[in-house]
């Protein structure tokens, strides 16, 4: 077996255990990344020096004793956190050049702990989509199939996984941008309860409904990196001081007494056939470890695209007002006034749609149309959270297709905004509502494109996620198994 295709669990163990250096497993993975990167283009920035010599001094580190959780593992993340020793373009031109003063506080716990940042993973400009189509320097492609799009806006992180070219990933997730490309590309993905991770020094999209999260090869990664990377931070003041578990501990086989919802509103018009059979067999491996399954209402799960496409874009539309050609990167040097320069220096810096998000809300924010629209979609949201609230009483986790289809071809719905925006459906809900969700390979389309599971439960409640996951891993009978690359 080589080195890049371990888990992060088995190489941190294999580490451990003296087998093998943070240097051997650093070359293989950035040899491993050498030959498939042509054929899925997962990385905008790669730092192989640096990796290297991180490896050296974590092997040092190790033969001194004192060894941080991740110490000597490689990992990559989403091009949205922003790193001190590397660029951070957010997928965008307007930020080609921006090397950040500061580590994101996730950098700083994974640095830390002892892990190597590899490199700057693919991503929608400012994490606006859910193909990667939108990043303005390449578009990562689907490992198991050529021409396939990877999902997003998270596309690298996942890429990433599934093709071997890092041990875990980090990605953020707005309205579905960590489950979406983990289910599009058959590895796991969370995103985290609102205020469990810190957001300090991830680039703020939709500010209300941004989480970071990690996208890992299998559960027990995942649990492994949110060990990591939860907890309180002083400067996020939307993060939330609460006990961190030990959220391997969680990973127990059997699911005797826990009570699984489904809602049938999740289960409604446009979903694909293959999936939901592929999502109703994993229902009943849940059932045959032991869950008691029972149907559950979100009556207005119908209003979470709108409201999602009010919200997300109006927070954009004030967060993205600090790319103005004067504080970070890009800025036209041809201009003859102020406004002149702010107006080049965006209408060349962003790509068309991070234009129409900006435009729709300040449209949406705007005197005389706030009230319509931002105030109402605030309105309906705490419905939508009130719903959760309801069935959270009734069951301990809801359970659900991720994406209404399988991975589509590069380019197929790349003209049609409202057609991708009816795609994340199924996941906006969990942002709107601030809980955890989960993304879980359970199978694959007849065309060997992979399908996952959605897993949604109550806020802080991460541990009967993951619990469920990896039941729902050990009996699905696909963990392992990797797409053919090169
Ligand atoms: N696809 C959604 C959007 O384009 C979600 C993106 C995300 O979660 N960052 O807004």
């Amino acid at each position: 077996m080589e080195f890049f295709s371990l888990t992060l669990a088995q190489a941190k163990e294999q580490l451990e255990q003296g087998n093998i250096t943070s240097v051997q497993l650093t070359e293989s993975i950035l040899s491993r990344i050498a030959a498939v990167e042509p054929r899925v283009k997962a990385f905008i920035t790669l730092d192989q020096d640096g990796a290297l010599a991180q490896a050296e001094a974590a092997d040092r580190q190790r033969r001194a004793g004192g060894a941080g959780e991740l110490c000597g593992l490689p990992l990559a993340v989403k091009d949205v956190l922003c790193t001190s020793t590397m660029r951070t373009t957010c997928g965008s031109k307007i930020l080609e050049n921006f090397v950040p003063p500061y580590d994101a506080t996730v950098i700083k716990k994974l640095k830390d702990a002892g892990a190597i940042i590899v490199g700057k993973l693919a991503m929608d400009e400012f994490a606006m989509g859910s193909t990667s189509e939108n990043c303005a320097y390449n578009v990562p492609e689907n490992p198991w199939k050529p021409g396939y799009v990877a999902g997003g806006s998270s596309g690298g992180s996942a890429v990433a996984m599934a093709a071997d070219e890092s041990l875990a990933s980090l990605g953020s997730d707005t309205g579905g941008s960590i489950r979406q490309p983990a289910s599009l590309c058959g590895v796991v993905g969370m995103k985290p309860t609102y205020g469990r991770v810190s957001r300090y020094g991830l680039v703020a999209f939709a500010s209300s409904l941004d989480q970071v999260g990690p996208l890992t090869k299998d559960v027990r990664d995942c649990a492994l990196m949110m060990n990591v990377i939860s907890g309180h931070d002083q400067r996020d003041s939307t993060s939330v001081d609460t006990p961190v578990p030990d959220y391997t501990a969680a990973l127990k086989d059997g699911l005797k007494g826990v009570r699984i919802g489904i809602p049938p509103e999740y289960f409604g018009q446009g979903l694909d056939p293959e999936v939901e059979q592929v999502v109703r067999t994993g229902i009943e491996m849940l059932r045959e470890a032991g869950a008691e399954i029972k149907e559950v209402s979100l009556p207005h799960t119908e209003y979470c695209v709108a409201v999602y496409y009010l919200i997300a874009p109006a927070e954009a539309s004030s967060n993205l007002s600090r790319f103005d050609g004067v504080r970070y990167g890009y800025r036209a040097g041809d201009a003859g006034s102020l406004v002149d320069m702010y107006s080049k220096t965006r209408s060349r810096g962003f790509g068309d749609e991070v234009k129409r998000r900006i435009l729709i809300g300040t449209y949406a924010l705007s005197a005389g149309y706030y009230d319509a629209y931002y105030k109402k979609a605030s309105q309906v949201r705490t419905l939508i959270r009130d719903d959760f609230k309801t069935v959270f009483d009734q069951c301990d986790l809801v359970v659900s297709p991720v994406t209404p289809t399988p991975a589509w071809m590069i380019g197929e719905k790349a003209d049609d905004p409202l057609a991708l925006y009816l795609s994340d459906i199924l996941t906006i809900s969990a942002n709107l509502a601030g809980i955890p969700g989960l993304s879980v390979p359970a199978g694959f389309s007849s065309s060997g494109l992979p399908i996952g599971m959605q897993m949604q439960a109550a806020h802080f409640n991460e541990e009967i996620l993951l619990r469920a996951a990896w039941n729902l891993e050990q009996r699905a009978g696909i963990k392992g198994r990797r797409p053919e690359l090169g």
